[in-house]
């Protein structure tokens, strides 16, 4: 089942591992969309709670890899939705540039249905009240979302027993970069942290360790 984080925000439980996230706002809005692998877990899921796939009406991707993008091609053509992402990501995801380091074979090797079109978002971007935040580190172009009290942060951190942690340091593109953006998203405004990997959990019962 759906989990409900706020009144308009909703954890997709069959997505466990990478979660997406689905916001109730004035047009429905998918946050990301798994693994490939997971695509009738995910319809499933969705039909179970009658979401109706044609009232998603935008996805946004925080980042292009495959545990994000995974679905965003097959959901693009079953929903009709308009695909986001950030600019400097899209060149990635849409396979006109490799994936730094090993992602690109991981990519080619998985090789997920790309979206026919995605659309940029820059720095404080919105989409119907979904603000995109630039936080480079873990890819190149990898964005953050706040939508009313709840920060998605993508890959930036993630959760580990009850510990908010930065993204581990293998995955990342730059580490270093990962920090400043850390640094940037901390001088924002949020409740809710809604990470992919791990749980989401509470601004103000954030742990950091390094
Ligand atoms: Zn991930």
């Amino acid at each position: 089942m759906m989990r409900q984080i706020t009144d308009e925000v909703y954890l997709l439980e069959s997505t466990k591992g990478a979660y997406s996230y689905l916001i109730k706002a004035e047009e429905w809005i998918l946050i990301d969309t798994h693994f490939s692998f997971a695509k009738q877990a995910l319809l499933k899921e969705l039909r179970d709670n009658q979401i109706e796939l044609k009232k998603i009406r935008h996805i946004i991707l925080t980042h292009g890899d495959m545990d994000h993008m995974g679905n965003v091609g097959v959901l693009q053509q079953l929903t009709g939705a308009t695909v986001w992402a950030g600019s400097k990501e899209i060149p990635y995801i849409m396979g006109q540039q490799k994936r730094p380091g090993f992602k690109k074979y991981i990519a080619a090797f998985m090789n997920p249905k790309k979206p026919m079109n995605i659309k940029p978002l820059q720095d404080g971007d919105k989409v119907c009240g979904v603000e995109a935040v630039e936080t480079p580190g873990h890819t190149p172009g990898h964005i953050c979302l706040i939508y009313k009290d709840v920060l998605f942060t993508g890959d930036l951190v993630e959760e580990r027993d009850h510990l908010c942690v930065p993204f581990s340091v293998k995955w990342n593109w730059d580490t270093r970069i990962l920090f400043q953006s850390i640094h940037k998203m901390s001088s924002y405004d949020f409740k809710w942290v809604c990470v992919a990997h791990g749980e989401p959990l509470l601004r103000d019962e954030l742990f950091y360790a390094e």
